[in-house]
């Protein structure tokens, strides 16, 4: 079976220990944990038994050696994650605050993953690949535009598929040349997974339904919304499928879209059908955000499993 490849930021994310807490006095934090949305993202498809590589950059440091051996115990081909000597592995602060929204410091437009160029991708590196997801968020740079354009040019050389989840920073999009690269992603793609408020973020239309249509002409085949706690809706061409969020005590929101994008991607390349890989996807993603820590929540298919049966038991009794 052909691998499912992504590229982009490896971090470390440290997390204030308390809800309210500030950045603007000591406090009790907790972590380095592994990080970096491509980086979940990839490793939910490797525990899901997936054949799964990265590409990205880190820096000649513990953070580095965490993320790397964590990736390799959960069975992610880590062999083009570059270590470089002279770059730090970036790192991420986050806080809660009380209604759950996150404040983040980010340090990894210095870091590590910034130094990423086109040169990091090669044919060789790519050989086995049969599907690329691109995050959004990796986005940070033209020279990881250009690379990014790069692996998406070998991987449809060699008849491979494209997923883009567009986890974008809205300030990137007032750069024309962004906004221009985003388009040309999008071309290429075959597989759209926006949050709810990002699906008409790179269409003409302002509604919902309206880039929907858009989007599907200008071919990508599937479009997957994420809507949180309320769970996912898929389009094609000819269908519509809607699926609730399964209710589940949210503990950390960190790494549900990306454990989500991953069990749609990784258990469609298994050959389920949209309907199941969406069922499959939704459980990942309420299993992520019940865990304290971007990646600790990523899941094995038994896990998955048992979460959906439960809630099937729950709904008939
Ligand atoms: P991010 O903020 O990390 O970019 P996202 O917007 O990409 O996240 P979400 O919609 O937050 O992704 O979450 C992805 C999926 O995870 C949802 O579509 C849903 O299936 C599941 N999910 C997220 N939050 C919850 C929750 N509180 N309860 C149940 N399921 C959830
Ligand atoms: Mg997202």
């Amino acid at each position: 079976m052909k691998k499912i490849m992504t590229m982009g930021e490896i971090l470390v994310e440290i997390m204030a220990s308390q809800r309210g807490q500030t950045f603007r006095e000591p406090g009790t934090l907790v972590g380095p944990y592994a990080s970096g949305a491509p980086a979940i993202f990839i490793d939910q498809v490797a525990r899901l038994g997936h054949p799964a590589g990265i590409i990205g950059c880190v820096g000649d440091d513990d953070f580095g050696v965490l993320n790397i051996e964590r990736l390799k115990r959960d069975g992610v081909d880590t062999r083009s994650i570059h270590v470089l000597k002279q770059a730090v592995t970036g790192s991420a602060f986050v806080t809660y605050r009380k209604d759950g929204e996150r404040d983040f410091i980010f340090n990894i437009s210095n870091s590590a993953s910034a130094q990423l160029t086109p040169a990091h991708v090669t044919e060789a590196s790519m050989k086995d690949c049969g599907h690329f997801h691109v995050m959004g968020s990796s986005l940070f740079s033209f020279r990881i535009v250009d690379a990014m354009k790069k692996a998406i040019e070998i991987v449809k050389g060699q008849g491979g598929t494209i997923s883009f989840d567009p986890n974008i920073r809205k300030e990137m999009l007032r750069i024309p040349e962004m906004r221009e690269a985003l388009r040309f992603i999008l071309e290429y793609t075959d597989v759209f997974l926006p949050s709810g408020n990002e699906v008409t973020l790179l269409a003409n239309a302002a509604d919902e339904q309206g880039a929907v249509k858009e989007l599907l002409d200008l071919g990508i085949r599937e479009i997957v919304v994420k809507r949180g706690a309320h769970g996912c809706t898929y389009f094609d061409a000819q269908h519509r499928v809607d699926v609730d969020g399964l209710s589940v005590d949210e503990v950390d929101p960190t790494g549900a879209g990306d454990c989500f994008g991953a069990t749609y991607v990784a258990t469609r390349s298994f050959g389920e059908s949209p309907e199941d890989a969406l069922r499959y996807a939704n459980a990942a993603g309420a299993l992520a955000v019940g865990k304290k820590g971007p990646m600790e929540g990523t899941a094995a298919m038994v896990e998955i499993q048992q979460l959906l049966a439960s809630h099937a038991s729950r709904e008939t009794t």
